[in-house]
């Protein structure tokens, strides 16, 4: 019998592999209703709401990539992780048997797949303390597509004629977007960290994707630089799985980092329309308390 613990998080990717949440959803919506009647753009987009229609009906997962599973559990001081990757390594386990989960993980070296999803650095598990009483435990799946449309940038690129300023990272995020051409099947969602180093920049730009779509970056130049590169995607006119339209983003989250003065990285993480991203607050006995996203 599978822990409280390993229950709730169980139901966690249960949900979140099956239920797109509610911001992701209206962006969609709002993209649908942009585009126009009896375009390629417009049935692209109903072809995905009917998906996101279906997979919630059924329970069924949204997308056969189950993506990388990347956890990010929020600890309370002095609360003992130990006990937090067994759970979430067996609810992966049970969640794979139960069909919430395609078998989708491989082993780079023999190319064969590793069982129940469960391999070296899989799932990925961030854990982080916090001042609060309770574990809150959310869950990304990033898409294989999207993430091969992510990418990464060295300023100054005189390629792009980018240099190590705002405008050169506009240019970078810009240049990303063309180029996926709608691979990663768009309408995506941009993560962008500035500066970092290379691993710490693409980390904290994946993080960026817990944010909702609603909301704006604290810092008012990055606030700015968010509406100015999501205005400059839309015009690129690359559309909803690259087939031409209003919407090729549904929207853009940066953060920033600092840097050495050697370097000045752009990291993007690109993620698909099928945004899968949920959360859960924890009692002290592991059984959900809350949702921390609709
Ligand atoms: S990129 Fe996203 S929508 Fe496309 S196949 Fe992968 S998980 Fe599915």
């Amino acid at each position: 019998m599978p822990s409280t613990w390993t229950q709730s998080l169980i139901e966690l990717i249960r949900r979140t592999s099956a239920d797109l949440p509610r911001d992701v959803e209206a962006a969609l919506r709002k993209a649908r209703r942009n585009e126009k009647p009896q375009s390629p753009a417009r049935w692209a987009l109903d072809t995905i709401l009917d998906n996101v229609r279906l997979a919630r009906a059924r329970g069924a997962p949204l997308c056969q990539d189950t993506g990388t599973l990347v956890f990010y559990c929020e600890v309370p001081f002095r609360f003992d992780t130990r006990r937090l990757t067994p759970a979430i390594r067996a609810a992966v386990r049970q969640a794979t048997g139960q069909g919430s989960l395609r078998p989708n993980t491989i082993d780079p070296l023999t190319g064969c797949s590793c069982a129940h999803n469960l391999g070296a650095g899989a799932p990925v598990i961030h854990f982080e303390f916090a001042q609060r009483r309770n574990v809150a435990i959310r869950l990304v799946m990033k898409g294989g597509g999207s993430e091969n449309v992510s990418a990464q940038f060295s300023l100054p690129d005189t390629r792009l004629k980018a240099g190590r300023d705002l405008e050169g990272v506009r240019r970078c995020l810009l240049a990303a977007v063309a180029q996926a051409q709608g691979n990663g099947c768009a309408p995506g969602v941009l993560g962008v960290c500035i500066g970092g180093d290379r691993a710490t920049g693409a980390e904290c730009a994946k993080r960026q994707l817990l944010r909702l779509l609603s909301d704006h970056a604290v810092e008012p130049r990055l606030a700015a630089l968010e509406r100015h590169v999501l205005a400059g995607a839309q015009k690129l006119g690359i559309g909803p799985m690259g087939f031409g339209g209003a919407t090729t983003l549904l929207g853009v989250k940066i953060g920033a980092l600092a840097r050495l003065p050697a370097s000045y990285f752009v990291s993007v993480a690109y993620m698909c329309w099928a945004f899968r991203r949920r959360g859960v607050a924890l009692g002290k006995k592991g059984n959900i308390k809350r949702w921390l996203y609709f």
